[in-house]
């Protein structure tokens, strides 16, 4: 857990993740629209940080950003975004996906956008593997049903040749994060995963997030527009309005004495 770390220890390593300057704007009615803007942060290894904010803040465009995950025509992103030391914004589309496999990984709201209907879980999990780890289709297998196992799939070895719409959405969730993490990544990027979910599947998630990353030692960029989940999750807290980041700092003393006028209001609704 990164809160043992000193801050010596920290400032020796380098971030996972360091975005630095990122705008991005949309090209609307002719013109560059920026939605967020000129924001900087690093994610340091093994760290949680989360970014929070209400709906249109520009979470999502920003996590979009960092995977590069924008429709090219019709977005400007603008800045630097250093992954492991490395610039990706200047990579090739072809070794941008090698990044996605192997080094960063993402998390949605809802997981269907991500998983293809009309083939199995292990399949879809399997192919992960193949493609990115080059483990044939028997190891690729055993390693699917370890990672379905790690996300606590119940029966993972006889679930392996369901489809997606016979897994609930708390199930559907966990496949996604055991697809993530199948390509064992330094970094999972979270968008909203738990908010499709009810409350008690959402505590689940969280804690499954939380023990695979003390198992695995990666960092989760974690996005929210809830303060419990913060409170629950995040060494350090990015709060962001309107495409600016406003405030930030260690969980623990935003939630101590947060200055910024959003982040008291952000707070107040906290039961
Ligand atoms: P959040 O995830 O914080 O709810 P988003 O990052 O999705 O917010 O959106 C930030 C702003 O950018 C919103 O005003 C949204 O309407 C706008 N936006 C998002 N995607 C596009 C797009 N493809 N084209 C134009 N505007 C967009
Ligand atoms: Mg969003």
């Amino acid at each position: 857990m990164s809160t043992m770390m000193t801050a010596a220890a920290h400032a020796e390593m380098p971030a996972v993740l360091s975005v630095e300057g990122l705008t991005t704007s949309f090209l609307v009615d002719g013109g560059w629209r920026p939605v967020v803007r000129n924001i900087s942060f690093d994610v340091m290894p093994g760290e949680t940080v989360a970014i929070v904010g209400e709906s249109g803040s520009g979470k999502s465009v920003t996590s979009l950003s960092i995977m590069r995950l924008l429709a090219r025509d019709q977005s400007r992103v603008e800045g630097r975004v250093l992954v492991n030391g490395r610039d990706i914004l200047a990579l090739s589309e072809r070794d941008m996906q090698a990044v996605r496999g192997n080094e960063v990984a993402m998390i949605f709201q809802e997981p269907m956008t991500s998983l293809n209907p009309i083939f199995t879980i292990g399949r879809q999990i399997s192919e992960v593997l193949r493609r990115h780890k080059g483990m044939s289709k028997a190891q690729a297998r055993a390693e699917t049903i370890r990672m379905l196992d790690k996300v606590r799939i119940p029966n993972a070895g006889a679930r392996f040749d369901e489809y997606p719409h016979q897994f609930s959405g708390g199930m559907r969730q966990r496949v996604m994060i055991a697809m993530a993490l199948a390509s064992r990544p330094n970094l999972l990027i979270a968008d909203e995963p738990t908010t499709a979910l009810d409350v008690t599947i959402q505590g689940q998630i969280l804690d499954l997030i939380k023990e695979l990353q003390e198992e695995e030692g990666m960092s989760v960029l974690f996005i929210t527009h809830d303060m419990g989940v913060v409170a629950e999750i995040a060494d350090r807290t990015i709060v962001m309005l309107r495409g600016d980041v406003v405030e930030q700092g260690q969980t623990a003393d935003i939630f101590r004495r947060g200055q910024h006028s959003y982040t008291r209001e952000l707070l107040a609704a906290v039961p």
